[in-house]
């Protein structure tokens, strides 16, 4: 049967995006899952220690409100729960067809539709795709000489070896970012030595995280609004830290004294808190929250090691000092590669050219994250410049599955049967983002994060306003900035 939407990825955006065409009453669409099991990035990554650092009250659907949350910044398991309970509940698991990994697909412009390959080779036509694949899904594992030539473990966050005991082990752990500072903490009592290799210090803020208990928890699901006034508080306390992030740096010295006084407070040795504090602005880099790292980082088993990492030996990582860490397990923390959206997916519009090539020569670009000229009736979630910095990644993937489904009602309205963002449009929209990007701390900070393009410095990923300023563009898409046309097919 030919469907009328097909969504590939099961995630959070995917089960939004599920979620936003039941309340418009479509039925005829299916959400493809490569994997058995839904929950995307949250289902990928159980490590150790693993969490949310945005609060569970803000970091869920608005439309499946959650007052049992067992504390402030729930673990993955409970978010992973949630997104399991939630897809049952709100009747969209009958929708996800697990264990079917896209290859390919193909627009057909003469029929108006997509043809979708899966890499069983089963293809499937639909009027509509939408790609909810993520950002942080390609674990990075960096070419390092002899990595290859390791007799003893290796594994990357995202693929976690649980089968792999640490207890009495020689850890190392390769990179300082956000997983890192939530999984040393968690296996620092457990190994023998550990060998922390920072190649750059993060800005890292305490972690007001605390349980809720019994009575707040029943507060939360029985007193009027006050589970929404919790929210709306969250809500804002994060979004009031967006001028520091985009205009006006001066105003983060609040955040930046909370860091410095953490560094202060936990490390005494003078030594190590110079090499544990960055040289760039905070927030030019994601601003982390923890409250057990630099106690865990300061155990006699841990090593910080910031000199370079020339090669790895059989039996252990040599720095560019020729100094030899002896280790037996090497785990590497060092992010994604968010730089090459849809890489590993050729979507290919009626010229046979998949957006990869497409964004490889024009650079990684779309309308508002979520629609791209010269690719009619697709869209994503959380594409280029949709990212957040500062506030609930899920407030923006809810108002980019508002602007879809107003696409889509449109769609209806006028009896197109193609839909289409006008380079113009798509053009314009990126040179006003980009002018608003150049004043961000993201850009000014003096710091070199994976959010910037590496061939051309620019910022793909994230968003340079306020997330009310996204909500407010994509409440309802402008008319003006689309084609609107009825395929022959
Ligand atoms: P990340 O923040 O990109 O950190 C990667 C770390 O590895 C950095 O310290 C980086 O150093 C280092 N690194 C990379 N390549 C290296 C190399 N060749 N040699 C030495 N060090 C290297 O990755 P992540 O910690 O996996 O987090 C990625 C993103 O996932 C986060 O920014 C966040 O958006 C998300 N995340 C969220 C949560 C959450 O609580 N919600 C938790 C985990 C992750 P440099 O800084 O020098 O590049």
């Amino acid at each position: 049967m030919e469907q009328e939407v097909v969504v590939i990825g099961a995630g959070v955006s995917g089960l939004a995006v599920a979620a936003g065409l039941g309340r418009m009453g479509i039925d005829r669409f299916l959400v493809l899952e490569k994997s058995d099991r839904l929950g995307g990035t949250w289902r990928d990554n159980h490590y150790p220690g693993c969490a949310c650092d945005i609060p569970s009250h803000l970091y869920s659907f608005s439309w499946a409100p959650n007052p049992d949350w067992s504390r402030m910044f729930a673990s993955q398991a409970e978010i992973l729960a949630y997104l399991e309970r939630t897809a049952k509940a709100h009747g969209l698991a009958p929708k996800i067809r697990f264990q079917s990994e896209v290859a390919e697909a193909h627009w057909e412009a003469r029929a108006g539709r997509w043809r979708i390959v899966l890499r069983s080779g089963e293809t499937i036509r639909s009027r509509l795709l939408v790609a909810a694949t993520g950002i942080l899904h390609h674990p990075q594992i960096p070419k390092i000489q002899g990595l290859d030539t390791f007799e003893g473990m290796v594994f990357h966050t995202a693929g976690w070896r649980h089968d792999h005991d640490l207890s009495g082990r020689r850890v190392a752990v390769i990179g300082a970012g956000a997983s890192a500072i939530q999984v040393v903490p968690a296996i620092v009592d457990r190994v023998r030595q550990l060998f922390l290799f920072q190649r750059t210090p993060p800005w890292i803020a305490p972690r007001f995280d605390r349980p809720f208990d019994e009575k707040t928890r029943r507060r939360l699901r029985f007193v009027p609004f006050y589970r929404l006034w919790l929210r709306s508080r969250l809500f804002w306390i994060h979004e009031l830290r967006a001028k520091g992030f985009l205009t006006d740096p001066s105003t983060m010295a609040r955040i930046e004294n909370l860091c410095r006084g953490l560094l202060e407070r936990q490390v005494k040795d003078e030594t190590l808190r110079a090499r544990l504090t960055p040289n760039y602005a905070v927030g030019c880099k994601r601003l982390l929250i923890s409250s057990d790292w630099y106690p865990a980082i300061t155990r006699p088993n841990v090593e910080l090691i910031d000199s370079g990492i020339a090669k790895i030996g059989p039996q252990a990582i040599i720095t560019t000092d020729g100094e030899a860490h002896p280790v037996d397990t090497i785990i590497f923390a060092t992010g994604f590669d968010a730089q090459n959206l849809l890489s590993h997916l050729p979507i290919r519009n009626g010229e046979g050219r998949s957006l990869f090539a497409h964004w490889q020569e024009m650079g990684m670009r779309a309308m508002l994250g979520t629609t791209v000229a010269g690719f009619p009736n697709f869209f994503l979630m959380t594409g280029p410049n949709s990212g957040l910095g500062h506030n609930s990644q899920i407030f923006m993937i809810e108002a980019q599955v508002r602007y879809i489904m107003d696409c889509l009602r449109r769609m209806r309205r006028l009896r197109a049967t193609v839909a289409e963002v006008r380079s113009e449009a798509q053009d314009a929209f990126n040179v006003e983002l980009d002018e608003r990007m150049a004043h961000t701390v993201w850009k000014t900070g003096g710091c070199r994060s994976w959010y910037l393009d590496p061939a051309t410095g620019r910022n793909t990923l994230l968003w340079p306003m306020t997330s009310i300023a996204y909500w407010r563009r994509t409440r309802k898409i402008q008319a003006r900035d689309y084609s609107f046309t009825r395929a022959v097919g």
